[in-house]
């Protein structure tokens, strides 16, 4: 069947070598699967899910019970007093832009500890010049970069007793960098150093692509706010699309005065018809996960073995979905991310290239052959066109899709 498909003996083979080196990694996945899958099924129960909360409102949205029962079980799943989960969040960055701007005032500042934030956040904070940045309303931004991929402890030292901080962020996935992201282990040592030296900033985490990968969430080691997007890891490839807000009471009010209205805040929001699909993909969402990991640790072997630089390597602890590969050249980057989107369901015929995509600063290339629209928990690859030309791949429904994916790319790239 693989020969059917286009992929040559070698590399069939070799395939076959890396399953059997990848084994124990694979089943260290599974257990964290089965971890959170019961994390899952204990919130549907203690929520009494039903057939009646898949009901949908229309117009303002008012007392819609499915959607305040699915909010009640992200806000369990993730340790959150409350959370706001709807589909008017457009993408992840529409809910992290909403929380900054719920949270901070004029002549507050945001310092991010992890260096740049995610690129489409540029012109949200006013790094690069637009008329409704956060700049433009009097915020002001900075940030401290990590030293050798972990935080910089005496410059957050530093800052944080020279200057009043509203809202400290953390972003835990690398977004477009070479950095490693951030574990669970390492979020939780600075959180209390942070609460060590001042109790009041708001800690908030960027937790995109980070659900569901182990058995903690940031909520759980002492952040105040969590943000992350319903087409990545909490939508399970079901959700059509969304994104969520979890953590505070209070601060997930405040999120929801600023998404809708102050006044109407969370009590209005059409659900139109979408309830049953949020609750789903939050039902698959576990196991999806694992199949994106079992994906990602393939490519990183393959890959390695083949003579390229990944991060993580394949046994390296991961903090999020996300495989880098670097390929220091154009060509390779552009033809594996073409071979990801031959791989796909859907638009296997179209053919990727790099473009000017709204948000981004260099040209970008990005396969996603998706049942969802740009959706980043299905196999799917991208990357700036900028050295060291690394491709940023993630997602993979089912293992074996993703297997298939990622075997077709680099049939793709050597030919
Ligand atoms: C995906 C992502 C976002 C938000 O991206 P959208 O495409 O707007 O959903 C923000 N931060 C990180 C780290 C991400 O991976």
């Amino acid at each position: 069947m693989y020969k059917n498909f286009g992929i040559k003996d070698e590399l069939i083979e070799l395939a076959k070598e890396v399953e059997e080196e990848v084994k124990e990694v694979y089943t260290k996945i599974d257990e964290v699967c089965a971890f959170n899958s019961i994390k899952v099924l204990k919130a549907f129960h203690d929520n009494n899910i039903s057939d009646m909360h898949f009901g949908s409102t229309t117009g303002y949205g008012y007392g819609d019970i499915g959607r305040d029962a699915i909010e009640k079980v992200f806000a369990q799943v993730l340790g959150a007093e409350d959370s706001l989960v709807r589909s008017q969040f457009i993408s992840g960055t529409h809910a992290l832009t909403v929380a900054l701007f719920a949270f901070l005032r004029p002549n507050d500042t945001m310092l991010s500890i992890t260096g740049k934030p995610y690129d489409t956040l540029d012109e949200v904070i006013g790094i690069k010049e637009n008329a409704s940045s956060l700049k433009s309303f009097g915020v002001n931004f900075e940030k401290i970069d990590l030293v050798n991929d972990d935080f910089d402890y005496e410059n957050i030292e530093a800052t944080l007793r020279s200057k009043k901080i509203k809202l400290i962020e953390i972003q835990r996935s690398k977004g477009y960098s070479t950095r490693k992201s951030i574990t669970i282990d390492k979020l939780e040592k600075v959180i209390k150093f942070i609460r060590n030296i001042d109790k009041e900033v708001l800690i908030m985490i960027d937790n995109c692509y980070c659900e569901f990968v182990g058995k903690i969430e940031p909520l759980e080691v002492g952040a105040d706010i969590i943000v992350g997007s319903l087409i990545k890891n909490l939508g399970g490839g079901i959700a059509p699309n969304g994104a969520y807000i979890a953590g505070r009471k209070d601060l997930v009010e405040l999120a929801g005065e600023r998404l809708t209205a102050p006044g109407e805040g969370k009590e209005v929001g059409p659900t139109l018809g979408i309830n049953k699909s949020l609750l789903q993909g939050l039902f698959f969402a576990p196991s999806v996960v694992k199949s994106s990991l079992k994906t990602a640790v393939f490519a990183s072997r393959m890959l390695e073995k083949l003579g390229y630089k990944t991060e993580p390597l394949y046994n390296e602890e991961r903090a999020d979905i996300v495989q880098t590969i670097i390929f220091g050249d154009e060509e390779k980057l552009i033809k594996f991310c073409q071979g990801i989107q031959m791989g796909s369901p859907v638009d296997s015929n179209s053919i990727p290239e790099p473009w000017d995509m709204p948000g981004y600063s260099d040209k970008v290339i990005m396969a996603a052959g998706a049942f969802t629209q740009g959706s980043s928990i299905e196999l799917s690859c991208d990357g700036p066109i900028r050295p060291p030309y690394v491709a940023f791949m993630q997602g993979g429904l089912t293992y074996e899709y993703g297997k298939l994916g990622v075997l077709k790319a680099i049939q793709i790239m050597q030919e």
